[in-house]
Parts: C-alpha cells; structure tokens; sequence
C-alpha cells in the first residue's frame, strides 16, 4: 500500500456559489488526482496525508460537503484550524 503526499488543492466553486469545493489535489510529486480517485484510492487500502508547513493530518473519505449535498467528499482528520487542514493548503 502506498501513502499519498497532498501538499496543494484545487478548489471549484458550489454550483449555487455560495462555498467551494475541494475537486482534486496534487501530490509533492506534482501529480494531480481528482476527488474522487482519492476517495477510490483510500477505499482500496491506501493512505492519503496532508504536509504542510511541518504538519500532517490523514485526509478520510465523507458522505458529502458539510455545506452542501455534493458527495463523496474528504476532510481532514483531526479537523485543524491551520494550515495542514485540507481546506486550507495553496491551490495547485
Ligand atoms: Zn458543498
């Protein structure tokens, strides 16, 4: 089993505006997988962590965006307020 590196997230608009939407993320080896291969792949046994400014926090699978019904989604475990929170790393 592999462990993916999330450093950076691309982000895309709710349809109805009003948040936004982790839709991929990029690896430290450049490489940029959509949402939905991160779900694929943690279902499959493979680890999934955010790194950023020397911390790191597991990235989980969830039913859908707490803001709206948009689903399968990801959150970071624990939920940090800084920056290793998979909301909060730059966008790639
Ligand atoms: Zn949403």
């Amino acid at each position: 089993m592999a462990t993916f590196i999330v450093t950076k997230i691309h982000k895309k608009t709710a349809a109805d505006g009003s948040h936004e939407h982790v839709d991929g993320v990029c690896t430290a080896d450049n490489l940029s997988y959509t949402r939905k291969q991160v779900v694929d792949s943690i279902g499959a046994g493979h680890a999934w962590v955010t790194v950023a400014d020397g911390m790191t926090a597991t990235i989980t699978p969830v039913l859908c965006c707490p803001k709206c019904s948009l689903s399968p989604y990801l959150k970071t475990k624990p939920e940090s307020p800084l920056k290793d929170n998979l909301e909060n790393l730059d966008s790639c």
